[in-house]
């Protein structure tokens, strides 16, 4: 690749400077080396425990865990040593080689050949706390803190304020669930209006009255109920400060399930209502109940321009060890950023709960009695039994002093004296009474300190932004720093060994679901702005009879129900059944709506005389190859009826990568011939059975697979047409049950059974670069071969996890499977069925409660490189179970391993033996990977659930659980809605073994091929066809750019957004979202794939898209809000126009495409 000579100026210049460069660099990392031995014995020490107290019968178990301890430590040690000599080995031969650009020496031959990799590999490890260190730290022993019962006694002397008085914040605020106990429109209803129509009026009543609001979807419902002058009002509320909207998506979303795509589209669709509506931006995050937090979702606020976050649902134990080091505040930073801008200001809430007494300070049943919605005769009272009491001049003095105290010792938890304590709980301030109790009598306490300046405090109603901004003063008065600190919160418990892993996987055929709504959203954005833009090229205009109005709606719909899923009872499995179904129905209409779009989008694109056009929605030109009959239904293929006259099938790519694709339809024919309608080039076509039941051949209908070559973003055209008897290749079976024979017929396809000698081997597949075993009496997978010779011994089993005997059991949200751990799966033998076909084999085998196939693409490209798993799950007859698939293979990964964070990035794992069975399970939406020195084993995964490895080499996810009972979270009632769930994966083995090992590194990507592969895993093309009873015209493919985005550019989106003088119609804009993916470099995928990339942290927008082109493009903050414009981005507008993009890095384009 030709490097540009800008760069090589610079590497001359780095050259020059190179000896002083040397000593600076092994100096700083020499004295990093000593300050971290330095930490490290000091945790060590701060690890020991203390010997004063009589442990009589425990002393064995803590000398036990002592020792684990110590060794946890020595282990941390070993680790940190490895990555400072690996630095130091690094930063010499960076400087031998005179910079860092210039190309590796010969132990790096392959990174040689993948320059984009380095860029992500280069970067300095982070600085600051890393979590995962934290819970090597942590005992896990949940001692009796007191009244606060998770944390320790807190004191102070009382003259602590003199000097600097408290400053307190009381932040009002009301949790609006959209859907969990009642749907989204129930709980709006009842609940969501009154609060803010009471809201008008309250605030209205006095001006030092505050409140915040975070949910944009029942905000912009209730916003277009309300009349002009209402809307004034709120306007004059924000204008003065009184209203703060805080985050500002859609929903407060789930962070452990939700993908990044989804994520970031519920926040822009949040964040272009407010700037329509009401003209403002956020600028602190409020997630106080989502069930632990992802730093993928702090990239995407930080990302959309927010300063500052408030978090809640924190490990007990993590809450506890950061208050007593006061760093419950801190800048929370990308673990794979070194320049610190994605740093963000985050409060973590010390306590167990939002609700109010859990934040005034530690002891609740002190705080409940500042609960005044609590007063005696209402609907709720305290449990801890000492009721709240109405503020008179009577006991103003002695609650004032009561509450200071709370005030005082929650204080302390912090470095500087401003307080954060929220003021609600879930649906609050319903009805007006309860606004005048809570504001009027917090007046009263707060009037009483402005009359005592001895008290040292000012108290009042806040915003976050006022709490914030008091924050950043006194921070920066008094120059105090916050620590920084990189990871992820998961996984969460909020008491004992309570966690919440179940949420990972419960209901997973609507996480599934989801997936399958998003990949229709982004691939029907993307197509429907390309046919927008290519009309205005064409005709200068939309044209007249295509609905863009509508189609524009169909979007916002599709936008708005999957943002409306990403809730943390949505996505979460965590609502009511209705709710369920709610949700579900709303997944459902948005995904057959999304179709529409695409159908008629394609038909336009495909014409050749334009004039044909003509839409009929009744009776539309193109209709998509499956038909989902309801919300809880599997996709069903649609028969296509063959004859001699050609059937057009159209294949929508909606990746920005060529590729390779096994294209399967359901056709009436056992004989069938496909050919390209360009090139009238016959296409390789394989000819498959379909399975009615296990041992049963559909005798009317025919799998036919073949394999198309897909330009990006395209539409591509294909004849299909009967083709003479006999002259397709047909698929042959081996069919085989341990012990029983089966029995079964087909006139179409050749069966055979298993002989006896071949019984007693194994079951293999292959194609050019692999080979695999199964077991013939199981079909499962017990071995792989790569080309390059590796072998790794991968077993798949499935196993069930019950749940414990103790009254508290697994539920919605919590994994509680007790003792013993996992059961053998154990059935009758299953029926094996080996398929073998010129276009791909594979070997399903058919349990009473899985079916499980694993299938070998027999293709040239990458596409080839890994296994196709699926399963088939139905658990709908079994009590308190969940099914998991386990791999166990023979990688040395030790108790590492690695999951994703909402398929935005890669956190490493340490199964802790410490922990609990359940908390040792993580969220996996889309990747999971174990590593040695030789290889890495890739799981890929189409949908979100529970993941975790327990032993050395293992890896395993949970596919479905159905579990009787409520896990007291407030549902009251437990998962048993099951249906016939589906689940999806592709198995990648890498071959490692040209790789320098730098030990404990906790920054690991995926490897190029693995993002190509979940790219191609998580967005199927789509297939359409027309109708066979109209008189066909002409059509020509789409092909509208001239090659592949650089290999590690992903096209997140290309969102039309709404245009400015008229709702709900389109404007000529769109959103242009682009992810740098940062790879690895230890795999390179060979032979090479056909997208390039750069090493240069900048992307050519002219280039990226031809031959489209940018009338006009600008970068903007993630959620396209117009004053994040880049104010330098108007120097751009001559070509060339190149945009900084780094690995890992999104960034936002407001464009117009010519
Ligand atoms: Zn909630």
């Amino acid at each position: 690749m030709a490097v540009p000579s800008i760069v090589c100026k610079n590497m001359t210049k780095r050259e020059m400077k190179s000896g002083r460069a040397l000593a600076v660099l092994v100096g700083g990392v020499f004295f990093l080396a000593v300050m971290s031995l330095y930490r490290m014995l000091d945790l060590m020490q701060g690890a020991e425990p203390q010997l004063s107290r009589d442990w009589s019968g425990e002393r064995f178990d803590q000398d036990l865990s002592r020792l684990r301890n110590k060794i946890d430590g020595l282990e941390q040690l070993l680790i940190s040593n490895n990555r400072m000599v690996a630095t130091l080995r690094d930063s010499l031969r960076i400087h031998k080689q005179g910079g860092v650009n210039k190309s590796i020496g010969s132990s790096h031959v392959r990174k040689e050949s993948l320059p984009g990799c380095q860029l992500a590999e280069q970067k300095e490890r982070s600085a600051g706390v890393q979590l995962l260190d934290v819970y090597d730290l942590l005992p896990f022993d949940n001692p009796d803190g007191g009244a606060w019962k998770q944390g320790f006694q807190i004191t102070y002397q009382g003259n602590e304020w003199a000097e600097q008085p408290l400053e307190l914040f009381l932040v009002p605020h009301s949790h609006n669930d959209p859907g969990w106990l009642k749907t989204f429109d129930g709980y709006y209803q009842d609940q969501t209006r009154h609060i803010l129509n009471n809201m008008l009026l309250k605030l209205g009543e006095d001006s030092r009255r505050k409140m915040i609001w975070a949910e944009i979807s029942y905000f912009s419902k209730w916003w277009n109920e309300i009349d002009e002058q209402k809307r004034m009002m709120v306007k004059r509320l924000v204008e003065a400060g009184q209203l703060e909207m805080v985050t500002g998506g859609w929903v407060m979303a789930d962070e452990a399930n939700s993908h990044y795509f989804a994520l970031l589209d519920q926040l822009m669709e949040g964040h272009q209502w407010l700037q329509r509506h009401l003209g403002l931006k956020p600028s602190s995050g409020w997630a106080i109940d989502p069930f632990g937090h992802s730093p993928s979702m702090t990239y995407l606020l930080k990302g959309a321009g927010l300063r500052n976050m408030v978090i809640q649902r924190i490990h007990y134990a993590v809450k506890k060890h950061f208050a007593q080091k006061k760093t419950l505040e801190f800048l929370w930073r990308q673990s794979w950023d070194s320049s610190h801008s994605s740093d963000i200001t985050c409060h973590m809430m010390p306590f167990y709960s939002y609700d109010v007494p859990h934040t005034c300070g530690p002891n609740p049943a002190v705080c409940c009695q500042f609960d005044f919605y609590r007063l005696p005769g209402g609907r709720t009272s305290c449990p801890w039994r000492i009721p709240p009491q109405p503020i008179t001049e009577k006991n103003v003095k002695e609650r004032a002093h009561v509450l200071l105290d709370q005030y005082r010792q929650k204080s302390r938890l912090f470095r500087i004296p401003v307080l954060l304590v929220p003021l609600g709980d879930d649906f609050r301030y319903v009805e007006s009474g309860e606004w005048d109790a809570q504001f009027n009598n917090y007046q009263k306490l707060f009037d009483y300190f402005d009359q005592h300046p001895e008290l040292h405090i000012k108290a009042r109603f806040g915003t976050l932004s006022d709490y914030f901004s008091a924050l950043h003063r006194r921070l920066s008065a008094t120059e105090t720093s916050l620590p920084t600190l990189s990871g992820d919160f998961f996984t969460y418990a909020d008491r004992d060994d309570h966690y919440w892993s179940g949420y990972y996987t419960s209901r997973p055929f609507y996480k599934r679901l989801d997936r399958a709504l998003e990949s229709t959203l982004r691939a029907t954005e993307i197509l429907f702005s390309l046919t927008l833009a290519e009309m205005r090229r064409f005709h200068g205009d939309l044209v007249v009879g295509f609905p863009a109005r509508e189609h524009f709606q169909r979007l916002v719909e599709g936008r708005r129900n999957l943002g409306l899923f990403q809730h943390h009872d949505g996505i979460t499995g965590t609502g009511r059944d209705p709710v369920v179904v709610d949700y579900g129905t709303r997944l459902f209409h948005a995904i057959l709506h999304l179709r529409q779009v695409q159908q008629s989008s394609a038909h336009w694109l495909l014409l050749l005389d334009k004039n044909q056009y003509h839409h009929d929605q009744s009776k539309p030109f193109l209709q998509t190859d499956d038909v989902i009959s309801a919300q809880d239904a599997l996709p069903q293929k649609t028969p296509l009826v063959l004859s001699d006259e050609p059937r057009v099938l159209i294949v929508y790519n909606p990746t920005e990568q060529r590729r390779s694709s096994v294209i399967s339809v359901v056709v009436s024919s056992p004989d069938a011939r496909v050919v390209d309608s360009e090139t009238a080039q016959p296409m390789p076509v394989q000819i498959s059975a379909v399975w009615v039941e296990p041992q049963q051949v559909s005798s009317q209908a025919f799998q036919l697979s073949f394999v198309a070559e897909l330009p990006p973003l395209s539409l591509t055209v294909y004849h299909v047409t009967k083709a003479p008897a006999g002259s397709t290749p047909r698929s042959t079976y081996v069919i085989h049950r341990h012990g029983n024979r089966p029995s079964i017929a087909s006139q179409h396809f050749q069966l055979s059974r298993l002989e006896a000698a071949e019984a007693q081997t194994h079951l293999s597949l292959s194609n050019k670069h692999l080979q695999i075993w199964s077991s013939p009496e199981t079909g499962l997978l017990q071995k792989l071969r790569l080309s390059s010779g590796l072998v790794r011994r991968v077993q798949v089993k499935f196993l069930w996890y019950g749940t414990t005997t103790n009254r508290d059991k697994s539920g919605a949200y919590l994994f509680l499977p007790g003792q013993g751990g996992a059961q053998p799966y154990s059935s009758e033998p299953p029926l094996v069925r080996v398929s073998r076909g010129p276009i791909f084999s594979d070997i399903t085998s058919c349990f009473q409660h899985v079916t499980h196939t694993v299938r070998l693409f027999h293709l040239e490209g990458h596409s080839g490189k890994s296994i196709e798993i699926s399963n088939m799950v139905d658990i709908r007859a079994e009590t308190n179970r969940e099914l998991v698939m386990r791999l166990e293979s023979d990688v040395a990964s030790s108790n590492r391993f690695y999951t994703d964070l909402n398929g935005f990035q890669m956190q490493q794992r340490r199964t802790l033996k410490k922990l609990p069975l359940q908390a040792n399970f993580y969220p996996m939406s889309s990747s999971s990977f174990l590593q040695d020195s030789l290889s890495r084993l890739t799981l890929l995964s189409a949908q979100s659930q529970a993941a975790a490895s327990l032993q050395s080499g293992e890896l395993e996810v949970i596919l479905d659980r159905r579990l009787q009972q409520d896990d007291n979270r407030g549902l009251g009632q437990g998962v048993t809605d099951n249906k016939l769930t589906g689940s999806l994966y592709h198995l990648l083995l890498e071959d490692r073994r040209a790789v320098q090992e730098v030990g404990g590194a906790t920054i690991d990507h995926l490897s190029l091929l693995a993002h190509l592969e979940s790219l191609s895993l998580c967005h199927p093309p789509i297939i359409m066809f027309a109708q066979s009873d109209i008189q066909l015209p002409k059509l020509r493919p789409f092909l509208p750019l001239h090659s592949s985005l650089p290999c590690d550019v992903h096209l997140l989106n290309l969102r039309t957004l709404e245009a400015e003088e008229e709702t709900g119609a389109p404007s000529q804009e769109v959103a242009l979202l682009l992810h740098r993916k940062g790879f690895e470099c230890s795999s390179a995928p060979e032979p090479p794939p056909q997208c390039t990339w750069s090493a240069h942290e900048e992307v050519n927008l002219d280039d990226l898209f031809s031959p489209l082109q940018f009338r006009s493009i600008r970068r903007s903050g993630l959620t396209l809000l117009r004053d994040h414009d880049e104010p330098t981005s108007a120097r751009q507008q001559q070509p060339p126009r190149l945009a900084k993009l780094g690995p890992m890095e999104i960034a936002a384009f407001r464009a117009v495409l010519d």
